[in-house]
């Protein structure tokens, strides 16, 4: 049994908190060695208390002051903050395992700093590969990194493949990838009532309880457009070999079709502790504390095709990734700004593909050859999307 020290990067989210319940279950087999998170120094706090980090981080240096003076009476936890707080401690020779689970494009820079040192990747945060897409591989071959995916979805289709050939599919017999989505809360809604739909509505998933971001990018189908992109450089694929199948139970987590006719699926309840489990203890397999599957219960499975009319998200994901070069991170950039517009009130929901089909006709599409370049095209589409967002309301 190996014993690992782990990072968590986003400790207060819903992944962060789902890591710390795993690892709770297993204090023989899991250490915390830092747990970063952004403005929630009172969470944060709290976390420290019962797991006793060497290191914390808030990405706000606001926060991290106010954390420090909760922790003030705990001298062994060194605080850092901002995000060289981030990267030094997803850095540090201390731990062996770090969990990427900070949402969005503020992710990358940390999750690289894991990932050049060469260590275990737990990767949750699927938009810093989305954005970096073929450098993030690169950086990943390069230092030896083990990059293990926790979206459930690639984690599923990842324990469907023979160990040896994660990215060589080809030779593994693979013909497909058969690529699961619960089809989100608005699967039944027509066109009209998506102009209606309210932010607590798009957060109320059917299946899951997650983060905003990425409950609203459910209900968009944006989630399964960046998972195509996220299965495409995790699996050495494209999207011409990979298929969305909406399954509204959510149970089955995706499948891999064999040249002889066979497909391997996962199956589980929906429990992000299960990928979680499964990526900290791999190749061995630990409890997770999530209740046994139960068929009987469920009864039948569904399927349905996906309507890239009402969901166009997924057909802009399957654009932006044949584009290539900085396509993708234009797509991220223009969904953040635009999810955040949504929650805030400021966008209807029906228009979030509009802002980044928009979005990505008036940004040039730039070989991604630096970091530099993906970080600048983030900035120059975060400012178009923000642009069309104010015409759309004029
Ligand atoms: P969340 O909103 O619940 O949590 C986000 C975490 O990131 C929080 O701890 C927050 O403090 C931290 N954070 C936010 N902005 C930050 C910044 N600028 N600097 C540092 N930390 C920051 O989100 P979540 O649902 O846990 O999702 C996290 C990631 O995991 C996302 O990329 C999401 O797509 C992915 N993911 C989530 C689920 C799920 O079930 N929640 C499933 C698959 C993948
Ligand atoms: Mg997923």
């Amino acid at each position: 049994m190996v014993k690992r020290c782990i990072t968590i990067l986003g400790a207060t989210g819903s992944i962060g908190l789902s890591t710390l319940d795993v690892i709770r279950r297993h204090p023989d087999r899991f250490s915390v060695h830092a747990l970063a998170a952004n403005t929630r120094a009172d969470e944060l706090a709290l976390l420290c208390r019962e797991f006793q980090p060497r290191v914390a981080v808030m990405a706000d240096p606001e926060s991290a002051g106010r954390l420090a003076e909760l922790l003030a009476d705990c001298p062994d936890i060194r605080i850092l903050s901002g995000e060289q707080g981030l990267c030094t401690v997803a850095a540090a020779p201390e731990a062996d395992t770090v969990m990427a689970a900070i949402v969005g494009a503020a992710g990358l820079r940390p999750t690289l700093a894991a990932v050049g040192q060469g260590k275990r990747v737990l990767l949750a945060n699927k938009e810093a590969l989305v954005m970096s897409g073929r450098l993030f591989m690169d950086a990943v071959a390069e230092s030896g990194a083990e990059l293990l995916p926790i979206d459930s979805e690639h984690n599923a289709i990842f324990q469907c493949m023979p160990a040896d050939k994660i990215r060589n599919p080809v030779a593994a017999g693979i013909t497909r990838i058969l690529l699961t989505a619960s089809g989100g809360p608005f699967r039944e809604h027509t066109a009209e009532c998506l102009r209606t739909v309210t932010p607590a509505e798009a957060c109320a998933h059917p299946n899951w309880s997650m983060g905003q971001k990425i409950s609203v990018d459910s209900a968009t189908l944006m989630n399964k457009g960046l998972e195509l992109i996220e299965a495409c450089w995790l699996f050495n694929t494209t999207p011409a070999s990979i298929e969305v199948h909406v399954h509204p139970e959510s149970i089955i987590h995706s499948m891999v079709e064999y040249a002889d006719g066979s497909v391997l699926a996962q199956l589980g309840s929906p429990d992000m502790r299960t990928p979680i489990a499964n990526g900290l203890a791999w190749p061995e397999r630990v409890s997770a504390g999530v209740a046994p599957l139960d068929l009987f219960a469920i009864g039948r499975f569904h399927f349905e095709r996906p309507d890239l009319i009402r969901f166009p998200c997924l057909r802009l994901a399957a654009e932006a990734f044949d584009a290539g070069g900085t396509a993708p991170a234009v797509l991220n950039a223009a969904n953040e700004v635009a999810v955040a517009a949504f929650l805030n009130g400021d966008l209807c929901f029906a228009d979030i593909p509009v802002i980044i089909e928009r979005t990505l006709a008036i940004t040039s599409v730039e070989p991604a050859d630096s970091f530099e370049i993906i970080f600048a095209k983030d900035a120059e589409a975060r400012e178009r999307a923000r642009e069309q967002i104010g015409l759309l309301s004029v």
